[in-house]
């Protein structure tokens, strides 16, 4: 294409693929293939030595992932992305890819119940410390940075506290300190752009919205390449001193000539290498059939969302709703700063006769299904004190926001009236 796909709705389709060559396929091919046929050997050594960009091998890249790669990229206005195995793997890239033993980060208590696991307890095992902060006080960041802080980290639309983090306040605060902040934008694909706000690195679990035919795991990382490494230096020392493991490479300067891709190259050629968490062409052909209607269905998530918290709202079984666009104060300036495009479709309640209501409500919805998970088309519920949260202390739980009568939906694009249906004999049943 001679010009540049610039809105979600036409990047979504059009974004780093054309038509196949020779065969002239438009529908993104899946390229099965573990390996790829070097031209030469000098072809080889260039690939390998990074003087070319080229495929080698699929733990590391494939073609199919790659149209993906460019098109999420795009949509987050970032310069490159790396797809992987599963949204838990991103955020581990992500925070490895900078930290090692004895340096810490400092993430917003305000997170997804596997993220906060991650962080305390397994990446805590392999020396890295997590420091928690609340996340309504973005000074908090500042007041936990040490020379040792390599990233700040947070999710857009936390699940299920739903408070909408303050982007530019903490990336305000990192860029000043040289700390490049993380953003997840799992649950507001389309509505939110973090890097716009000053975010460095953008993550998703693709498992959600990207692909929303719950079909597939999956998760992405999204360099902006707007972070200045080197003005840095001493706080990077895995993309600023030389690397063991590639030949003394250090990669913001070997990558100089490829632009400013040295976090997602140090990700992929290390990282993916050593780990190897990477995805199959085939969930990257899924996600990027999923993809294709990404803006349409977040319009409609977004719209049967706002009607669902209403109704919610007005329920006398209902004790509160959380919900970003119900929110007031710096809460609500947050959600309508950040979330421009929509208040997105998770809607949190709380019942008033607790637990037992929130399982015995659980219990009798007859079309909305109960699952782990969100972002599918369909809607889903889940009571997480006694699953996605049911692993943490008491304390850790409430931290996230989640009380015993805590129910959340993920709001699918069905007709809105089955959905209110469903959710009202439930309520009924209660
Ligand atoms: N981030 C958020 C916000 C999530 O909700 C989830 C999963 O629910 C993940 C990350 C992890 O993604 P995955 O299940 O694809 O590993």
């Amino acid at each position: 294409m001679t010009t540049k796909p610039m809105h979600p709705e036409t990047i979504v389709l059009h974004e780093g693929f054309r038509n196949d060559d020779p065969t002239g396929a438009v529908a993104v091919p899946i390229f099965q293939t573990t390996s790829y046929q070097f031209d030469n050997t000098q072809h080889a050594e260039n690939l390998f030595a990074l003087k070319e960009l080229g495929n080698i091998y699929t733990r590391i890249m494939n073609p199919t992932c790659d149209v993906l790669e460019k098109r999420i990229a795009a949509l987050e206005g970032g310069v490159a992305g790396l797809a992987l195995g599963s949204g838990q793997a991103a955020s581990t890239f992500a925070v490895l890819n900078l930290c090692q033993a004895g340096d810490n980060f400092v993430s917003s208590t305000d997170l997804y119940g596997g993220t906060w696991n991650l962080f305390a307890n397994t990446l805590k095992g392999l020396g890295v410390e997590v420091r928690f902060v609340d996340p309504s006080d973005p000074e908090a960041f500042r007041n936990a940075t040490d020379e040792r802080t390599r990233c700040y980290y947070a999710e857009t639309l936390p699940n299920p506290k739903l408070n909408v983090f303050p982007i530019q306040e903490v990336a305000d605060i990192g860029r000043e300190l040289g700390v490049p902040l993380i953003v997840d934008n799992t649950a507001a694909p389309v509505i939110c752009r973090p890097l716009d706000h000053g975010a460095a690195i953008v993550v998703y679990s693709t498992t959600k919205y990207i692909g929303g035919h719950g079909t597939s795991i999956g998760g992405i990382i999204v360099d902006g390449g707007n972070f200045d490494w080197e003005n840095h230096g001493d706080r990077f020392p895995t993309l600023t001193q030389p690397d063991p493991s590639y030949h003394g490479a250090v990669w913001t300067e070997a990558v100089k000539p490829l632009g400013p891709i040295a976090f997602i190259i140090r990700a992929r050629v290390i990282l993916l290498r050593d780990i190897g968490a990477a995805m199959s062409p085939f969930n990257a052909f899924m996600f990027i059939q999923g993809m294709e209607t990404l803006p349409l269905r977040i319009r409609a998530h977004c719209e049967n969302g706002s009607k669902v918290a209403r109704f919610l709202a007005d329920h006398p079984k209902v004790s509160k709703v959380i919900y970003p666009g119900f929110q007031d104060g710096e809460a609500r300036r947050r959600a309508d700063t950040y979330m421009a495009g929509g208040y997105g479709a998770l809607v949190g309640f709380e019942l008033q006769d607790g637990s037992e209501a929130g399982r015995r409500f659980i219990d009798s919805l007859q079309m909305v299904y109960h699952v782990a998970n969100i972002g599918d088309a369909r809607t889903l519920a889940i009571h997480p004190a006694s699953t996605t949260h049911s692993q943490l202390s008491p304390e850790d739980r409430l931290a996230t926001g989640v009380s015993d009568g805590y129910v959340r939906l993920s709001v699918g694009i069905e007709h809105i009236d089955d959905i209110v249906a469903d959710l009202s004999q439930a309520l009924d049943a209660v």
